[in-house]
Parts: C-alpha cells; sequence; structure tokens
C-alpha cells in the first residue's frame, strides 16, 4: 500500500524505486517490471523527478524520460494497468497523474511565470509572481450500471469498437452534484429516466486524470434514444446472457459484475 505521507520530499537518491515513462509509455524490465532500481538506469540531468510517497518502505519517484534507456521496453498504461492488482494499479495511476501534472504545470495558467519550484511538502506548483497554487488536476466522472427487471444497459459509443459494451459515462459539469451528473448524462446519451441512484465504487483513471465515481441506478421511464455521434447502440441484456463486458480490472467491468451479482441474490432471496 501506498503512504503518502506529510513529511518533506526527499530528493532522488539509490535506495529508491522509480517508474519510468517515455511519452504516455511506461518503461518496463522483464516480467513487465514497471518498479525499477537506481542501478538498472542512468540518470540523466534533465530528468525530472517526481516524488510519488512510500511504498512498503521504500520511497517511489517517476520520472520522464525524452528517449528510452538502454535494457528497457515501452509498454502502454492501458496495458500495463490491466496486469496489476489493486495496490500496483493505484500506485501506477498515481505515478502516472502526478508526473503529468508536472509536465503540464511549467508555467503559471494565470500570469505564463516559469513554474520550476515545487512544494517541499504537498504536490503543489506555487506560482512565485502571483502566488496561484496549480494542483494535480482531478476530473471526476460518473459511471452507471443501469438496472431494468432482469437486465442491465450497455451501451456502444461512436468511436468503441464493434462488439465492445460498456456502461454509461460522462465528466462531471462545473456546479453539479454527483447525483445530478448521472440523471443528466444518462438522459443526454440514452433519453432515458433512472431513480434510486446509488454510490458503489470509484477508481483512478489516468487518461489523463479522471477519477470514475461508479452507482448503480434503476430505470424508471422512457424509450432508449441513443444520442447520435456518441452512442451506436444501447439495449437492454438479460444478465444470463451478455456480450462482451470490459476487463474486470477497470471499475466498468467491476460495476456489471457486482450488480449482476447483486441482482442474483435479491432473485434468489424472493
Ligand atoms: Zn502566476
Amino acid at each position: 500500500m501506498l503512504t503518502i505521507g506529510t513529511h518533506a520530499h526527499p530528493s532522488p537518491h539509490k535506495d529508491a524505486l522509480y517508474i519510468l515513462l517515455h511519452r504516455n509509455q511506461v518503461l518496463v524490465e522483464k516480467h513487465q517490471n514497471f518498479l525499477i532500481p537506481f542501478t538498472h538506469f542512468q540518470p540523466n540531468a534533465n530528468m525530472s523527478a517526481v516524488y510519488c510517497g512510500q511504498w512498503h518502505n521504500q520511497d517511489i519517484f517517476v520520472c520522464r524520460f525524452e528517449s528510452i534507456p538502454k535494457g528497457f521496453e515501452e509498454m502502454g498504461l492501458r496495458d500495463l494497468l490491466f496486469l496489476q492488482d489493486n495496490d500496483h494499479y493505484l500506485l501506477l495511476s498515481r505515478a502516472h497523474q502526478l508526473s503529468t501534472w508536472d509536465r503540464d504545470h511549467q508555467f503559471c495558467g494565470r500570469c505564463g511565470t516559469s513554474m520550476d519550484k515545487k512544494h517541499p511538502v504537498e504536490h503543489t506548483k506555487i506560482c512565485p509572481k502571483c502566488n496561484l497554487r496549480h494542483y494535480p488536476r482531478i476530473s471526476p466522472c460518473v459511471i452507471i450500471s443501469i438496472r431494468k427487471e432482469n437486465s442491465i444497459l450497455l451501451a456502444r459509443g461512436h468511436q468503441a469498437p464493434k462488439g465492445k459494451y460498456s456502461n454509461i459515462a460522462g465528466f462531471v459539469e462545473a456546479g453539479e452534484t454527483l447525483e445530478q451528473a448521472v440523471s443528466r448524462e444518462i438522459s443526454e446519451e440514452i433519453g432515458i429516466k433512472v431513480n434510486n441512484i446509488r454510490y458503489v465504487d470509484s477508481q483512478p483513471w489516468s487518461f489523463p486524470h479522471q477519477l470514475m465515481v461508479g452507482f448503480f441506478a434503476d430505470y424508471k421511464s422512457g424509450e432508449i434514444t441513443p444520442a447520435p455521434g456518441e452512442i451506436d447502440e444501447a439495449n437492454w441484456y438479460d444478465i444470463n446472457d451478455l456480450p462482451n463486458i470490459p476487463n474486470p480490472t477497470t471499475i466498468s467491468g467491476q460495476l456489471i459484475l457486482k450488480h449482476i451479482e447483486q441482482m442474483k441474490q435479491n432473485t434468489e432471496g424472493k
């Protein structure tokens, strides 16, 4: 488990472990190992290292490289995340998000001053001219598994490959509650109304900085009407006859599996 802590962030050192990124790819050694000891690579002067916290009493840093150091292979973040248990998933997600924050906040968004200094204890950069604080960006998104009798709703987004179905999901708008976002997204994307909206679970999704907030909801009224250009297909699927569902590493897959389990238990209990 990763400990974030409130102590001063250390500088990179030889006893730490490093997560190395090249563009949006992760550099791995044999067996897809992404936690790299200091002795396995040559840090260079251009390397920007961000402290991520302590992992089993070892300091973890994430570094971005301009070219691939010898002895490493690149692996897509998504592919690598799908291979992880929950603790490793969260560590890798955090490292990627912190590195993205470091890369994307080189200058103050208000006055344009260069932001080369990080806060010694917190993950924030404070503009030396106007004092504006720049934190890692986190974008909340709702994702919903919707039930109607013994079926759940699955949809295929406009960009998704054929045969790939998932839940309805979307970004929370400014000034909106999570529940309002759930109702709005469902109404906009498939034209139905839901009730009994209840929170289930959450998961960081580092593409690049979403926090997915998972809900169950029950169908209330309306006919499925997919939004043109957004949703190509949406249908009710009997829980005993589902098409391909998302990878269970993702909250999307987990929501569907949990919902089905709950629905089966409710049926047995009747
Ligand atoms: Zn500024």
